[in-house]
């Protein structure tokens, strides 16, 4: 099968014929139809100090994926060839305390699909059974391809209840565009979005932010009086990574409000601990999604009414795989899809 691979240490992928996945009996074989680009795609494709850390080639990369089930090994009864999935891109271990308590989102053995195994930018890809989410009939596939940020999106917004909150996004890449849109449809009452980057406001409006702002010319507080908020927001997710966002959120906060916490930062961050203490804040990291009641909630808010697309803004056959990551790593896109069925 054609795969995009890190065949060794230094940046780039090469698309090159690789052996397709071995099947085993507890695992699902699936021919992938669409993918997205995840920023840690980018990251093993520049090869940063993460990457150079943490990856150990040959590997075929990428997780976010939808296709069809083509082979299942024989313990597997609940999945059969021609149905539609996706997959959990955390493969856990299934045996520490938190697998066998039902909370696998803590699992510390956690493997990632094209991180720590031969992952999703290919032809087929195998993961085990209890990887395997079904999608209904009549899913838009390129949404269906991005279960696993959306699912990032919504484990962050339900992190605390938001309905009737003002809530604060910091940072609109793809996986903050899609929690804006999450918590409005979750009933927050506003929902202001800080991104310096021009073209990711404009989306964020598009995806529901009843305020688009840029950091970098105005206050957090500035949005309060335009917005009639009496103390600060009630919510936060932190999106961005950047320590700036972090430091400015913590003080633009009503008291007793909290903050969930995905973006991932490079470098340690210094805070005012007092005002997590005086303001009486609950800080929670937020890493991957719950398995499953995760994607459950996505399902379900997609089929009620959720509309997550304005968020997808380029697609590519996976054959211009070179110009789908630079479409991604300029900041003027949102999620790109590439597609591996022409
Ligand atoms: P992204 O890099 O596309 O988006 C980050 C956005 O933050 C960018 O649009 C950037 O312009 C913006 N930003 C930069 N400085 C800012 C500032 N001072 N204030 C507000 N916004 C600012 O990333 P993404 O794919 O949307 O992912 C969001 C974050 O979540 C990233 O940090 C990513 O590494 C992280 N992530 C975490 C998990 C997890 O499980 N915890 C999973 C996936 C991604
Ligand atoms: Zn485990």
């Amino acid at each position: 099968m054609l795969a995009l691979v890190k065949t060794g240490p230094g940046p780039g992928l090469d698309l090159r014929e690789v052996p397709s996945p071995t099947v085993g009996i507890n695992d699902v074989l699936i021919g992938v139809h669409k993918t997205g680009i995840c920023g840690t795609d980018l990251h093993i494709e520049s090869w940063d100090p993460w990457a150079a850390r943490t990856i150990h080639p040959p590997l075929v990369v990428g997780h976010e994926f939808v296709g069809e089930v083509t082979e299942v090994g024989s313990n597997v009864a609940d999945f059969a060839p021609g149905d539609l999935v996706s997959g959990e891109g955390h493969v856990v271990c299934g045996r520490c305390r938190h697998c066998l308590a039902g909370r696998r989102h803590l699992c510390a053995n956690t493997i990632g699909l094209g991180v720590g195994r031969d992952g999703a930018f290919a032809e087929y890809v195998v993961l085990p059974m209890t990887n395997v989410w079904h999608h209904w009939p009549g899913v838009d596939e390129e949404v269906a391809a991005i279960f696993d940020p959306f699912g990032n999106a919504v484990h962050t917004a339900l992190a605390f209840p938001v309905l009737g909150e003002d809530v604060l996004v910091s940072g609109a890449g793809p996986i903050g565009l899609m929690a804006t849109a999450v918590a409005r449809h979750a009933g927050a009452r506003n929902v202001v979005v800080s991104e310096p980057n021009a073209y990711r406001r404009e989306l964020a409006t598009q995806m529901g932010a009843t305020l688009a702002i840029d950091p970098l010319e105005r206050t957090l507080q500035s949005a309060f009086e335009e917005l009639d908020m009496v103390e600060g927001f009630d919510v936060v997710m932190e999106m961005s990574g950047n320590p700036a966002a972090l430091r400015s959120a913590l003080g633009a906060m009503a008291h007793g409000g909290g903050i969930a916490i995905l973006g991932i930062p490079t470098e340690e961050i210094s805070l005012d601990v007092n005002q997590i203490v005086f303001n009486q804040l609950t800080l929670r990291g937020i890493y991957g999604r719950e398995m499953y009641e995760t994607w459950y909630k996505m399902t379900v808010m997609l089929q009620s009414g959720l509309d997550i697309t304005p968020a997808i803004t380029h697609r590519f056959g996976f054959r211009d795989h070179g110009a789908a990551f630079a479409a991604a790593r300029q900041g003027d896109s949102g999620k790109v899809i590439m597609d591996w069925t022409t």
